[in-house]
């Protein structure tokens, strides 16, 4: 599943070939992803200019010249290939290559943008849980997929202070409250597995025990930095090249081998030398080193 770090590297991929551009035309190839399209989705999209693209948490979202806002969702395995010039462009180190001819023309390819300058953008996704929804802008903060989401890990808002607030009387593990989307927008499970072991918290503490009678542990300072930083690190690297996202030659995404804990079972801590250890939370797979994360 793409996350928080392959979403910014499709976005920023996307930038430079849509921004300022108008779309001519819009072919769907079925009724919809994991929702319905929009109602008159091509035709409310044909001869809109998109002004500005961007992302919040998990979720690209284009700014269009009449007042509104196409979101996408990448879901589980959803990716854009770009055509320019006839030829193929990857989009971040992360995407399959396919040959000229199949692109745009796959079983998988349900959404086709052809903008003014005749370049095409091609959405494709086998399991089909991406979303794509048209609203106006006014509504971005109403809308259902986007309201009450937490702040950007890698915005100017988010610091150890709003953690701290968030965490008051906190009986959950850190771990579930650094993935509670309501507090962090689009932090996923890799990168809170990896930001705590840098800040040698346990996942399993208590989220309330960060907090002082004035103020905050200061490890929560650190915490902060190193989720900026890991994701940042991530991104740099553009994303982390999971199962979906795999070269077609098999090869490892270049963040995935800088994991310290992550999938790293049995192995030894790069700090301790001590086996990571696994365990599960809310469901989700955590790893991490019982000696240097307390
Ligand atoms: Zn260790």
């Amino acid at each position: 599943m793409p996350e928080l770090p392959e979403v910014e590297t499709v976005m920023r991929g996307l930038r430079p070939v849509l921004e300022g551009h108008q779309i001519a035309h819009v072919t769907l190839r079925r009724s919809g992803l994991r929702f319905p399209f929009p109602l008159r989705f091509a035709d409310r999209l044909a001869g809109k200019r998109i002004d500005t693209l961007w992302r919040r948490a998990k979720y690209i979202l284009a700014s269009l010249d009449s007042g509104e806002i196409l979101l996408i969702h990448l879901g589980m395995t959803g990716r854009f290939t770009v055509i320019e010039g006839g030829r193929p462009k990857n989009l971040g180190e992360f995407y399959f290559e396919t040959a000229a001819a199949e692109v745009g023309e796959g079983l998988h390819d349900h959404v086709a943008l052809t903008l003014e300058n005749g370049t095409r953008i091609i959405y494709t996704d086998p399991r089909r849980f991406g979303v794509m929804d048209l609203f106006p802008e006014a509504e971005a903060e109403s809308h259902k997929l986007l309201r009450g989401i937490g702040l950007e890990p890698l915005g100017n808002a988010f610091d150890a202070a709003y953690l701290a607030e968030r965490f008051k009387g906190k009986a959950a593990p850190l771990k579930a409250a650094l993935l509670d989307q309501r507090i962090i927008a689009g932090l996923g499970n890799i990168y809170v597995c990896e930001a705590l072991h840098r800040a040698g918290l346990s996942p399993r503490r208590k989220a309330g025990t960060m907090l002082r009678k004035r103020g905050h542990d200061p490890r929560l300072d650190d915490l902060v930095r190193h989720i900026r930083e890991v994701l940042a690190e991530a991104i740099l690297a553009g994303g982390s090249t999971l199962q979906d996202f795999a070269h077609t030659d098999g090869s490892a995404g270049a963040f995935q081998q800088r994991f310290l804990v992550y999938d790293r079972e049995g192995q030894p801590c790069m700090r301790c030398g001590q086996a990571i250890e696994r365990l599960v939370q809310s469901g989700r797979s955590t790893f991490y080193c019982r000696h240097c994360q307390r």
